[in-house]
C-alpha cells in the first residue's frame, strides 16, 4: 500500500518529474476499488462463464534479488527457500480454487504470463515443479503466448532451458540500460555482461520472441549513454523493444531520498527530454526496420511478433491474477489480491478468499477501460468500440478529439482515430480527459 502524502502527483506531467504515478494501468482508478466489492468476485465465481471472453493468467513472482531504487512493486528481498516453498504451493492452491469454481471450470487459457518481482529469481527446479502442478491442474494446451519476465543476472543456460522446456514463447528481458554505472545507481542487480549472456543463450534456444526492456531517464542518464543503449540494443536485434519512460511513485527509494532532502522534483531527467530520448530509440528502430506498435513497443516483425497479453488484456479479456498483490478482471470485476505475502498464504490455507479489494465496473466503465487502454496502441478503431459498446467515439468526444486535432495530436484514417508520434509518448497524459468525472483527480494507485 502506498503511503498517503499530501504533495499532489504532476498528472499533467509539466517538464520536470516530479514524484506521483504518470503510466495509466487500468480504470477506473485504483482508489475506487473496494472491499465491499470483493464479495462480487464469489457470486462470479459460482455462475458459469458467457464463454465470450478469452481466460488468461497472470501468475505473480514477488521476490528479487535487490531491491531498485526506482521500484514501486511489493518485492521481498529476504525470503528464505522455505518461505518461497510455501509460498508455490499456495499459489497452486489458490489455481485449484479457481478450477473448480462454475465460472472457470472446463475453460483453458488462451494466454499465462508469469511476473513480478523477478520470475526468473526461482531456480530451474522450482520453475519446473511450479509449472508441472499448474499445467496439471489447468492445462495450458490452448495457450497462444506464454511470457516470462527475467532479470538477466539471474539466468543460466540451465535455466533458460528449463524456461523454454515449459512453454515459454515470449522472453522478456529486463536490461533497463546497458551501463554498468547507470545500472549500479540505480539499484539493479545485474550488469551489462549478463545481458549479452543471457540474451546469447536465449537465442541459441530459440525462443518465439524476445523482448528487451529499456527505460529512458534513469538517475544518470546522459544523451551520449542513452545513444549507446540504442546503438546496443539495434547490435542485439531482439524481437520486441519495449520503452518506459521514467517515473518516480511515492513508494520508491528515489522517492524516500527526495523527501528526506525536502525535494519535489525528482532527480532524473525532465518529461521532455525523456520522450526525446525514447522518439530517438524508435526513429532508430524504424530506420533498421522496426516498427512502433504501442507507446512503449517497437517490433522487428509486426506480422509475426505479437504481444497477446497485452492485446487480449486491454480488449476485456478475463485474467486470473494468482499471487500476492496480483491483480486480475474477471467478467467486468477488476480485483486484487493481499498485498502481504504471509497474510496471503494464510488466508488461501485457512480456505479463505485472498482478495483484498474489487471493483464490480458497468458498462459505461468498462467502454472507457478498453478506450484508454488502446489508445495507448496509438489508434484506435471507431468500428470495434461502436459493434462492442454501441458507442460513437467521435460523437461521445467530439470536442476533446477536436482539441486534440487542432493541435496536430490526432488525425483520421480509414476508421481509425491516429495519434501523432508526440502525442503517443504522451499518451498517458491525455487519457485523463476520457475518465469519468468523478474519476479524475481521483488517487489513482493507492
Ligand atoms: S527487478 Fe523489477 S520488481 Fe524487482 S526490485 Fe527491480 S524493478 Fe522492482
Amino acid at each position: 500500500m502506498t503511503e498517503k502524502i499530501s504533495i499532489q502527483p504532476d498528472y499533467e506531467t509539466k517538464d520536470e518529474t516530479k514524484a506521483g504515478n504518470y503510466f495509466v494501468s487500468n480504470y477506473p482508478p485504483f482508489s475506487f476499488w473496494n472491499e465491499q466489492d470483493v464479495p462480487c468476485v464469489s457470486s462470479l465465481l459460482n455462475s458459469p462463464s458467457s464463454g465470450s471472453a478469452p481466460l488468461g493468467i497472470y501468475y505473480h513472482v514477488p521476490f528479487c534479488r535487490k531491491r531498485c531504487h526506482f521500484c514501486y512493486f511489493k518485492v521481498y528481498t529476504d525470503k528464505n527457500s522455505n518461505d518461497v516453498r510455501k509460498y508455490l504451493a499456495s499459489t497452486i492452491q489458490e489455481l485449484q480454487s479457481y478450477t473448480e469454481s462454475n465460472y472457470v471450470k472446463g475453460r483453458k487459457p488462451k494466454f499465462v504470463y508469469f511476473g513480478g518481482g523477478t520470475p526468473s529469481y526461482l531456480s530451474a527446479q522450482q520453475l519446473e515443479d511450479l509449472t508441472d502442478q499448474m499445467k496439471a491442474v489447468l492445462p495450458w494446451d490452448d495457450a497462444e503466448e506464454v511470457t516470462f519476465e527475467c532479470e538477466p543476472g539471474t539466468l543460466s543456460e540451465k535455466k533458460l532451458e528449463a524456461i523454454k522446456k515449459f512453454g515459454v514463447t515470449r522472453l522478456s528481458l529486463g536490461v533497463e540500460n546497458f551501463s554498468d554505472h547507470i545500472l549500479e545507481i540505480n539499484g539493479r542487480a545485474h550488469r551489462s555482461k549478463e545481458v549479452f549472456s543471457a540474451y546469447k543463450f536465449a537465442k541459441k534456444l530459440g525462443f518465439e520472441n524476445i523482448n528487451i526492456d529499456l527505460i529512458a531517464g534513469m538517475l544518470d542518464e546522459t544523451d551520449e549513454n542513452w545513444t549507446e543503449c540504442v546503438e546496443q540494443v539495434k547490435e542485439l536485434s531482439p524481437d520486441c523493444v519495449t520503452i518506459y519512460q521514467m517515473e518516480v511513485p511515492f513508494n520508491t527509494g528515489i522517492f524516500k531520498s527526495m523527501k528526506e532532502g525536502g525535494k519535489l522534483t525528482a532527480p532524473v531527467a525532465d518529461w521532455p527530454t525523456k520522450r526525446r530520448w525514447v522518439n530517438q530509440a524508435y526513429e532508430a528502430l524504424e530506420k533498421v526496420g522496426y516498427t512502433v506498435t504501442s507507446a512503449y513497443t517497437a517490433v522487428k516483425n509486426p506480422e509475426t511478433t505479437k504481444f497477446i497479453y497485452r492485446d487480449r488484456l486491454w480488449s476485456g479479456a478475463d485474467m486470473i491474477g494468482l499471487g500476492v498483490s496480483s491483480f486480475g478482471h474477471l467478467g467486468g470485476i477488476h480485483y486484487q489480491n493481499l498485498t502481504n505475502i504471509d497474510q496471503y498464504c494464510d488466508t488461501i490455507e485457512s480456505k479463505k478468499t485472498p482478495i483484498r479489494r474489487a471493483l464490480l465496473t458497468n458498462d459505461e466503465e468498462r467502454f472507457i477501460r478498453e478506450l484508454i487502454l488502446q489508445w495507448k496502441l496509438g489508434r484506435v478503431n471507431q468500428k470495434y468500440f461502436n459493434d462492442k459498446f454501441g458507442v460513437k467515439i467521435s460523437e461521445r468526444y467530439s470536442s476533446i478529439l477536436s482539441e486534440w486535432k487542432a493541435r496536430g495530436d490526432l488525425s483520421e484514417a480509414n476508421g481509425e482515430l491516429v495519434l501523432s508520434r508526440s502525442a503517443l509518448l504522451k499518451v498517458d497524459t491525455l487519457l485523463h480527459s476520457l475518465f469519468l468525472p468523478r474519476h479524475r483527480n481521483a488517487e489513482r494507485y493507492v
